[in-house]
């Protein structure tokens, strides 16, 4: 929604409050606050909770990466593609979605190395970035102890996960992220900015979290440079053999 949309829905919702407060609601009638039309478009569901709906784009379906993706210099992704999952290999650098996307829901499940090595910050350490920006963090958080703001589930160093439901290394866990993006003042700054839900492993670990700025390793976030236009899902490279598959997005 637009700036202007978003005020005109306000001002329509207001009017309409003010109308029915004009109602006697003794004369009222149940069906003056029915609407009918446009009906609620269909969509049908995947077989679980965990597979597609029939609105969604496929951003990987187990097999081929390349359509969709590609590395961050537009070549193509060096990552392996191999069992149904995509890996990340040290080096190869982060990978992005050829589509940029504005508001969304997108689904992803990932998987920490089964072997453990390393520790905190270095142990299944990877992130999805929404708009090539903000990210939610990926981290193998079972019994690995790290800042809070920086663990599995967390809006890197913005907000901390509400619980650890984090499973042990080697199983697979889903992300469901449900993300708006921001809208921006003339002078760059945010009108309203970017929010933030995600569910992990099913469990609600980000309510409705507001984004202060782009996602920093050093110093605060803070939005104050030009506005963005949709941007891609990135996935991060960061040196740990990390695995994604089932990856799919809703468009909002
Ligand atoms: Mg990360």
């Amino acid at each position: 929604m637009k700036k202007t949309g978003f005020v005109l829905s306000v001002l329509l919702f207001a009017g309409f409050g003010a109308m029915a407060q004009q109602e006697d609601p003794a004369e009222m009638k149940p069906q003056m606050t029915e609407i009918w039309d446009p009906e609620v478009r269909l969509v049908t569901p995947g077989k679980t909770p965990q597979d597609a709906p029939s609105d969604a784009i496929i951003l990987f379906d187990g097999i081929d990466l390349e359509s969709e993706w590609t590395s961050a210099d537009g070549s193509k992704p060096g990552w392996k593609v191999e069992d149904g999952c995509i890996t990340v290999v040290k080096g190869a650098g982060t990978i992005k979605t050829k589509r940029v996307f504005e508001d969304f829901q997108l689904h992803i499940e990932w998987r920490s190395p089964e072997e453990v090595t390393g520790k905190s910050q270095g142990r299944g350490n990877s992130g999805v970035f929404l708009q090539e920006r903000y990210e939610v963090q990926v981290l193998d958080s079972y019994d690995n102890r790290t800042y809070r703001n920086g663990q599995a589930g967390s809006i890197y160093k913005q907000h901390a996960p509400l619980v650890n439901v984090t499973k042990e290394p080697g199983k697979w866990q889903t992300y469901d992220i449900i993300y708006t993006a921001p809208r921006f003042n003339d002078d760059g700054s945010y009108f309203t900015p970017p929010v933030i839900t995600v569910l992990h492993n099913g469990v609600l670990v980000q309510n409705h979290s507001k984004v202060r700025g782009p996602t920093v390793f050093i110093g605060i976030p803070e939005y104050h440079v030009k506005p963005h236009g949709p941007g891609s899902i990135v996935l991060q490279d960061h040196g740990n053999p990390v695995s994604f598959k089932n990856i799919w997005i809703r468009e909002l």
